[in-house]
């Protein structure tokens, strides 16, 4: 067996420690089995020259990690990868950006990850790279003599021709990704968006018969590999929550209350102030659901540098406040908004305890919280999932979800209402069909699939 190379933006710390997000245990239970480096940014900047690769050994798995000059990432993370790829990704060009010298940072860190990378790499290794920040890696490991198979796997939607041809440059970022053996994607329509832009572009985009895709005289692997989670983990962790004190104290405050939960990254793209809006029309509209509906809303800061984030921050303390100062009694407040991470197995537990899980993203590449609320539920009393249609997720859970326009509050709102009064045998019917979906596809399966068409 090959050993395999996985590149990402960010390493995530050997020891562990905080939770694993699902990039980290994909990539991680993929080198157990094979061998090989963890390679990408180590979390600081330095003033100078790029670093040469700190190398951190734990059995089978060498972690390989840099310090990027500060000036230097900023116009790559916060600006090109962050104000740039993210919202053009995700649709919302109200907040899209483009600068010039922040596309050219990008450029160069790219070529100093090849740059540091190339002389870890070993003839038959196999290369793995991660997600839009790292879009450029495979061309710039080919103009430095690398011939080693290379495979990228894009986290976030890759959007429609129409979207993409916003970006200055769209032509490059093609290119670019044409130079990769295997290319991977969240949903069918991610692929097809992709084949639709080549075409667009005059770059290739043709299906042949043994089903690559012909692009720049190259011949591509191009298929749908929905990211997924552990679900084992994730439903014995649930189980095993639910006797902490903290899930305890939770349950018996809520008492015959129904909880409604959203966990999310403090991102524009996941919805929040439009779910906000939704759950606040729900309590005008229906005042029987007042007191028997708490809506916990857990939101994690990310991205501080980035100045949309700082502005979602406020709009969303803002609506919080207002709802709860409008609806609130003294014995009952309808909305709690946490604003920082928690830990994962308390997040499993709230999960479990909760009838409704809200995800309602404007847009999103897969949302692993939908797969980890469905996977903590308890079999026998499970809640209900309701899904935005424009959540990759929503591809392969389908009407086994409440599926729902993010945008449309009423809309979401009715059904919240429909998760809350639904029969038992409903919801166990909707559950197990979501379940099947996630045991037929879990973290393991998926990198799996990726790793069997990168021939590691
Ligand atoms: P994204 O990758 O865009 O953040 P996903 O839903 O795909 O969205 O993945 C987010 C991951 O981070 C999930 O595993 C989720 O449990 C975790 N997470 C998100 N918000 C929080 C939070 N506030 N506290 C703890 N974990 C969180």
């Amino acid at each position: 067996m090959s050993r395999l190379i996985a590149v990402s933006n960010r390493v995530a710390a050997p020891s562990g420690g905080k939770s694993a997000g699902g990039l980290a245990v994909g990539i991680l239970a993929a080198l157990k089995q094979s061998g090989g480096i963890w390679f990408g940014w180590g979390g600081k900047t330095c003033h100078g020259e790029p670093t040469e690769p700190k190398l951190d050994r734990h059995g089978e798995i060498t972690f390989a990690t840099i310090d990027i000059n500060e000036t230097e990432f900023d116009g790559y993370y916060n600006g090109y990868c962050n104000s740039t790829l993210w919202p053009l990704c995700h649709y919302m060009l109200g907040i899209f950006g483009y600068e010039r010298e922040q596309h050219e940072a990008y450029r160069r860190v790219n070529e100093t990850f090849a740059r540091k990378l190339r002389p870890l790499l070993q003839e038959d290794d196999r290369i793995w790279v991660h997600d839009y920040h790292l879009i450029p890696l495979a061309e710039e490991l080919r103009s430095a003599g690398v011939r080693q198979p290379i495979g990228f796997f894009l986290h976030v939607p890759f959007p429609a021709f129409d979207i993409l041809r916003t970006l200055p440059g769209y032509h490059r970022l093609l290119r670019s990704l044409a130079q990769y053996d295997v290319i991977g994607f969240q949903t069918e329509q991610d692929c097809e968006n992709f084949l639709a832009g080549l075409r667009a572009a005059g770059l290739g985009g043709e299906r042949g018969p043994d089903g690559r895709v012909s692009a720049l005289q190259r011949r591509i692997r191009v298929d749908a590999y929905p990211i997924s989670i552990d679900v084992e983990e994730a439903m014995t962790q649930a189980a095993a929550s639910m006797k902490t004190s903290a899930v305890q104290r939770l349950a018996k405050d809520i008492d015959e209350r129904e909880l409604v939960i959203g966990v999310d990254r403090l991102d524009y793209s996941k919805g929040l102030p439009e779910r906000f809006q939704a759950f606040q029309a729900l309590l005008e509209r229906h005042p029987a659901s007042h007191r028997h509906l708490v809506f916990l809303q857990i939101a994690s800061p990310t991205r501080s540098g980035v100045r949309a984030y700082e502005e979602i921050r406020h709009v969303l303390e803002q609506s919080a406040g207002h709802i709860n100062g409008r609806f609130s009694q003294p014995d009952w407040t309808p909305i709690r908004y946490i604003n920082r991470g928690i830990s994962r197995k308390m997040l499993m537990g709230y999960f479990r305890l909760a009838k409704i899980g809200l995800v309602t993203p404007l847009r999103d590449g897969m949302n692993l919280v939908a797969k980890e609320y469905v996977a903590a539920q308890d079999p026998a009393d499970p809640g209900v999932l309701v899904l935005s249609r424009l959540a990759g997720a929503a591809a392969e859970f389908g009407e086994s979800a409440l599926l729902v326009n993010p945008y449309d509050a009423i809309g979401v709102a009715d059904a919240i209402l429909t998760a809350s009064e639904m029969s038992l045998e409903e919801r166990q019917d909707r559950y197990r069909a979501m379940m099947d979906v996630l045991q037929g596809n879990d973290i393991h399966a998926w990198r799996q699939r990726f790793l069997d068409a990168l021939g590691v």
